[in-house]
Parts: C-alpha cells; structure tokens; sequence
C-alpha cells in the first residue's frame, strides 16, 4: 500500500490533510500515530518532522512526502519532484542590519551570515564566487546580528514582519518555496499507478482553485456572441428555457476574468445571472 509522509504538526500540517480531504482521503484525527491508514483510498499516512521527509522518501520507506520545497533543496536528498502544490508559500532571503548601506552580493566577502539553511546558501554564494563565512544554527536566526554572532542572516521571509521588528532589510531573494510533493526514485509499477492516481485527484483540486460555476438567463439570438465570451471548457452548456427564444448558458471561467466578462454579457442582455463556487474540475 502506498505510504506518504506530512508533517506531523507545524505549518504545514493543516493545508496537507485538508488537501487530502479535498481529494475525499480522511484521516481520521484523534487517533494520532506515527502511522495512520486512511479511509478513501489505499493509502498509509506517515507523520514526521519535516526535516526528515525528504530523507524518508528518498530511502523508500515513505513512497512520497509532502513538504516545503526549503526541505528538499536543503538536504539534497534524491527525491522527484512530482507536484507544486500550491500552499505555504515563503521564500528564503538575505537579510542585513538595516544600518548597512547594502549595494550587493560583495557586501558578504568575508562577512558572517547565520542560517539554519547552510547548503542552499553555500551553493548560492559559489555559484557567484563569494567566500562567506556560513554559521549553522537552529532556531531564531533573526536574532543573530543582534547578539554578534553574525554581520547577516539567511532565513525564511514570508510577509517580512519578523525581519523589520528585529531591524533587518531583506536584500536577496534566493528560492522561492511552496509545499511539493516528492516520491521515491523508481517506485515500482503498482504504486507508481496509485501514486498517479493520487496526483490526477490533487491535480483537479489545484485546478478547480480560483475557478467560478457561471449560468444565466439569454437571448437565443445572442448564443453566438455570448459562447466567445464565455467559452468554458469545450463549450457552454446552452438549456431551454420554458419561455421561448430564452436558454440558460452554463461554463466554467477564472475568477480573475469573472466580473469583466458578466459586465460584457450583460451588455448583451444576459440576466438572472447565477456565480457559483465550483469544487472540482476534472477536465
Ligand atoms: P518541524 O517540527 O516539522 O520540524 P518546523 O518548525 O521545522 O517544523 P514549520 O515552521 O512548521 O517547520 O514550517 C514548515 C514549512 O512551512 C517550512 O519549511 C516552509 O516550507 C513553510 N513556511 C511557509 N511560511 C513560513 C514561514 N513564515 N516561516 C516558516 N516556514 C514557513
Ligand atoms: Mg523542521
């Protein structure tokens, strides 16, 4: 049975077992242990720490892991990268003391930089050929210039709060991070199978996200223009209504086009118009 490995609790705790959910896998809570089978589809949940998914999945004993993309490229483990799954974003950065007149990467020659993420740093700063000094420590790296243990910090940004009330500016952006979904190298053909499987579900959930179920009342007449307006996945729905020369037109657009388009069909005489949310795209 295939096996996946989230994290135990923290921030990426909640959005990996409400994606689960979404993909209609319970696990049921309460009984909270190391391993859990879920209700829904063959499946073994495996709860860990998130430092040590990567490595889970890369030795086998988890087929695939759901964890911060920082992980992954932190401890190098050889995993595939399956999926962005779209949720805890962040981004690991470069910050100095605000009083430092940064003008660039040579600001770190020779300086101290504290981190809890010393590999990804370090392949950062040779790829451009500055010898910093990389400081290892776990925990409050925000700190650290503060106190004098270093001229500098790489750490997890996300609004950026942390770093003003300690007196940083964010200076480089380095990698841009979300949850991914990782499986073992080669897995074998059955669960390579259920894996793909998982991934279709997951897939139309991320796709469904951000997309509107739209139906209104029409003209007949106005079919045709109202289609290149609305032209949903192969094409609208058209129904009739039970007043003649009147359809309803169902589709399915993007949030982002929604309000822009309802204002261009009811510029043709589109009424009664209906926005619903829509909670699975399987295309
Ligand atoms: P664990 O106990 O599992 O080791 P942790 O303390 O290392 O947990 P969390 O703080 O729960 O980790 O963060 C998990 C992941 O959430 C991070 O590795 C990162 O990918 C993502 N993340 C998103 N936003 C933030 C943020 N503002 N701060 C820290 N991590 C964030
Ligand atoms: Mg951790």
């Amino acid at each position: 049975m295939l096996r996946i490995a989230i994290q135990a609790k923290g921030r990426l705790n909640e959005q990996s077992l409400g994606l689960l959910a979404e993909a209609g896998i319970v696990v049921a809570e309460g009984k909270r242990r190391l391993v859990v089978r879920a209700e829904g589809f063959p499946l073994e949940v495996l709860f860990l720490r998130d430092d040590d998914i990567p490595q889970t999945v890369a030795m086998g004993v988890a087929d695939l892991g759901i964890v911060g993309l920082n992980e992954v490229e932190e401890r190098g483990f050889p995993v595939e990268r399956l999926m962005n799954l779209g949720f805890g974003s962040c981004r690991l950065s470069l910050a100095v003391p605000d009083k430092v007149a940064y003008t660039g990467l040579d600001y770190f020659r020779g300086r101290r930089v504290a981190t809890s993420y010393p590999n990804i740093l370090q392949r950062y700063f040779s790829e451009r050929r500055i010898d910093a000094r990389i400081h290892r420590i776990e925990g409050s790296v925000e700190i650290a210039p503060a106190v004098g243990i270093s001229d500098a910090i790489f750490d997890i940004v996300s609004s950026g709060s942390t770093l003003i009330s300690n007196g940083l500016t964010e200076v480089e952006q380095v990698l841009h991070s979300e949850a991914v979904l990782i499986g073992t190298p080669d897995l074998e053909e059955g669960k390579r199978r259920e894996a793909s499987q998982l991934m279709f579900r997951f897939n139309s959930i991320l796709e469904s996200r951000g997309m509107k179920y739209v139906l209104m009342n029409l003209p007949e007449e106005k079919i045709a223009e109202a289609t290149a307006l609305l032209p949903g996945m192969r094409s609208p729905t058209i129904l009739p209504l039970a007043q003649k020369g009147w359809c309803s037109m169902h589709a399915v657009i993007g949030e982002k086009e929604l309000w822009e388009r309802i204002e261009r069909l009811k510029a043709i005489g589109a009424e009664g118009i209906l926005v619903l949310a829509l909670e699975n795209m399987i295309r």
